[in-house]
């Protein structure tokens, strides 16, 4: 069976070290060799990113130079229209073949909420779930029934992850980065450093760009 491929999908507005560390300590969790990041297309009907798709594109670009476990996935932000991860997962099932194992990371902030995606039920018969820790969210799932469908598919064994190819979630013991977007955008606001949050690279491109200067308060 070919090795195990998984994506991190994201807004990436800006990327930040808490999408690059925990994936880092996840590969080496896992013996994952390769992570395809793939920046949402925004549907028009939520808050839109403070960054254009092409600055959020090159900000993957620069945070990844110098890290070859990464790669990027422009296929989201090429459509006119936004689509959703279970069918960018079923686009790439397709391309990949019926064995091979596929896996989507996500935090643990996504984990809690994943019932509210769309077909989220889909998502196991297309891929496993690899989701790393991250700080200020429960560990628990918001009621039994979520919980028990997480007991249901958890594994320990990253072993297993290569051996099938969808259905299983791994919760991994990821180092705890505490940094958002969402932070780093306010940060910048109120014209705070951002330096101990992302890339230099990165950085250096925000400030030549003039991003997440706006205030919105
Ligand atoms: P925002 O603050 O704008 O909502 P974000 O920092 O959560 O953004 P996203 O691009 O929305 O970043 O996140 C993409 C994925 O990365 C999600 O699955 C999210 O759970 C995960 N992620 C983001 N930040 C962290 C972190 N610090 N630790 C672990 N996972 C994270």
């Amino acid at each position: 069976m070919a090795s195990l491929h998984a994506l991190l999908g994201g807004t990436f507005d800006p990327i930040h070290y808490g999408h690059l560390r925990p994936v880092e300590a996840l590969a080496q969790l896992t013996g994952l060799q390769k992570v395809t990041l793939l920046p949402n297309n925004v549907p028009p009907h939520r808050p839109q990113p403070e960054a254009s798709s092409a600055q959020r594109v090159r900000m993957v670009e620069l945070a990844i130079g110098d890290r070859p476990l990464f790669t990027l996935d422009r296929r989201e932000m090429q459509r006119k229209t936004p689509s959703y991860t279970v069918e960018t997962l079923e686009a790439l099932r397709g391309e990949y073949g019926e064995q091979q194992p596929l896996a989507f990371i996500i935090g643990q902030d996504s984990l809690l909420t994943l019932h509210t995606w769309h077909r989220w039920h889909d998502l196991l018969t297309l891929c496993h779930l690899l989701v790393c820790r991250r700080p200020g969210y429960p560990t628990k799932m918001e009621t039994p029934a979520l919980q028990s469908w997480l007991d249901t598919h958890l594994t320990a064994q990253a072993t297993a992850l290569h051996q099938q190819p969808s259905g299983l979630i791994f919760q991994a013991d990821t180092p705890l980065v505490p940094v958002s977007a969402t932070e780093i955008r306010q940060r910048r606001h109120q014209g705070q450093s951002c330096d101990d949050l992302l890339p230099p690279a990165v950085i250096d491109y925000i400030e030549r760009e003039g991003l997440y200067l706006k205030s919105f308060t």
